[in-house]
């Protein structure tokens, strides 16, 4: 690495993002390539000379960008969007430039403590409480994923379970429970510490809940499960779940958890970002009774892929259950017990320096322009959702809490429903123009649109209502 070239080459990249970011409505928002596209563009095998960042570059211009789906463009409304910042982005070149790995202490000591600094900081926004920060008596970490932090709080409350049941064998008896909106992760994460697919309760939510998880129906479960001889273990609630933005009831949940001794685990993977408002924060009322909480910053907080903020009330569990001693990591430091091994939080050894991006993210903007941002995306979701409203062609399909919104095109007949409605979002996502994506709801096929992406304007969300509108009319002429 040569400081000359590496300026030199570095400030090439950075004009070739930047005119990506000026050009990016150009672009058809879904990729159009067919699969395999890319193989028939590009050499069998590696070079053997190096080639210059002029010939590199201009393959990605030529063979990259039109196999990306546009997930900066203003123009995409689906899944749930992961934002980028300029502050996001500079924070990134920071953890790839200075490039430490801070497994534990010793190997990057600003790296574990400026982690343990801003986890309390984002803690704060969210008004988490002491017990659940480093300021009191918990702490907090940053991972990949949601899937992650899930996997590890699961294996802690596993192996915390097995022992005080007498072994290993015990795993086939105990049982976890979510709603049948809980984010597929769940399920996973799951199946990777070992829980029998069995023993995996997606209780079933209505659109009488509003699709959020019923304390009733986790009660009557749990209790059915014990008489059954089974242990139930794991307790996951969703603050936004993916399909509709639900909120499953905190308190009365963890009530249940408690009475029940459930780790009961909070996934506000997406509307987590919101809750530093405080007219949002009542969405995490309850999180007290939680024994570990966790949102992806990478979504909705200007913090680009990939930040997951979890936050957990023993940390100790956590390490006793994720930590192996080996001599190669020995150093006084760990022995003293006075400092941290983010090692011993997560699943690998290696880990960037996650924390320095999420520090400038909220350095760089502040408590208020973070604030605004989700503000301003919630304001233009109440637009879109009166736009549909008005159109009684339309129907909202979920109460809209957050920045989704979930509508579709009311069908002639019930049973044509998924058909016209998967046709509609064919129609308005091969046109370029826009993207989105569906879910189902209670076996009723819907359109979802997530705003929230960084360069979205309300003139983006009148285009796609417009686009919207446009091919609705077609089908229904068809
Ligand atoms: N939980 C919720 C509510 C989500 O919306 C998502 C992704 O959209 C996830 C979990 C999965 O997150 P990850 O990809 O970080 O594991």
């Amino acid at each position: 690495l040569e400081p000359e070239s590496f300026t030199d080459e570095s400030k090439t990249v950075i004009g070739f993002i930047a005119d990506y970011y000026r050009n990016i409505e150009t672009y058809p928002v879904q990729s159009n390539v067919k699969p395999g596209y890319l193989s028939a563009q590009l050499p069998k095998t590696a070079p053997y000379c190096s080639e210059s960042l002029e010939e590199i570059l201009k393959d990605v211009t030529d063979s990259i960008l039109p196999g990306l789906t546009h997930w900066q463009s203003p123009n995409f409304f689906a899944y749930f969007q992961a934002n980028a910042s300029t502050a996001g982005f500079l924070g990134e070149m920071l953890c790839s430039g200075l490039n430490v790995v801070g497994f534990n202490w010793i190997s990057s000591p600003a790296a574990t403590e400026l982690e343990s600094i801003v986890m309390d900081w984002m803690g704060k926004m969210l008004k988490l409480p002491s017990s659940s920060l480093f300021c009191g008596t918990g702490g907090g970490v940053l991972h990949g994923s949601t899937c992650e932090a899930v996997v590890c709080t699961l294996a802690t409350a596993r192996d915390k379970a097995l022992e005080k049941l007498g072994g290993c064998e015990y795993i086939t008896k105990l049982v976890v429970y979510a709603s049948d909106q809980t984010h597929f992760t769940f399920q996973k994460a799951a199946k990777l510490v070992g829980i029998p697919s069995s023993n995996f309760r997606a209780l079933t939510t209505s659109v009488s809940t509003e699709f959020s998880l019923s304390p009733e129906k986790v009660r009557a479960a749990i209790e059915d499960d014990i008489k059954s001889g089974l242990v139930p273990l794991y307790l996951c609630a969703t603050v936004g779940t993916t399909g509709s933005g639900a909120v499953d009831p905190l308190q009365e949940l963890g009530e249940i958890a408690r009475e029940y001794k459930l780790w009961f685990h909070i996934d506000a993977a997406y509307a987590g970002s919101a809750c530093v408002c405080p007219e949002f924060r009542h969405y995490l009322d309850g999180v007290e009774l939680a024994d570990s909480i966790s949102m992806n910053a990478h979504k909705w907080f200007l913090t680009n892929m990939d930040c997951c903020c979890l936050w957990i009330k023993q940390p100790k569990l956590l390490v006793d259950s994720l930590s192996i001693h080996s001599e190669i990591m020995r150093n006084s430091a760990t022995e003293s017990n006075t400092v941290i091994d983010y090692k011993d939080w997560q699943i690998a050894l290696s880990r960037r320096f996650k924390a320095l991006k999420l520090w400038i993210v909220i350095r760089k903007h502040g408590l208020a322009n973070l604030m605004h941002h989700i503000r301003s995306d919630i304001e233009m979701a109440k637009r879109f959702e009166a736009l549909v409203r008005e159109d009684k062609r339309f129907e909202m399909m979920a109460t809209r809490r957050f920045a989704l919104v979930c509508f579709r095109l009311k069908p002639k007949r019930e049973d044509e429903g998924s058909e016209l409605n998967g046709k509609l979002i064919d129609a308005v996502n091969s046109s370029g123009r826009a993207f989105m994506s569906h879910t189902v709801l209670t076996g009723v096929y819907v359109i979802r649109c997530a705003i929230g992406s960084t360069l979205t304007e309300d003139r983006h969300v009148n285009e796609l209502w417009k686009l919207i509108q446009e091919k609705a009319q077609f089908l229904l002429l068809e």
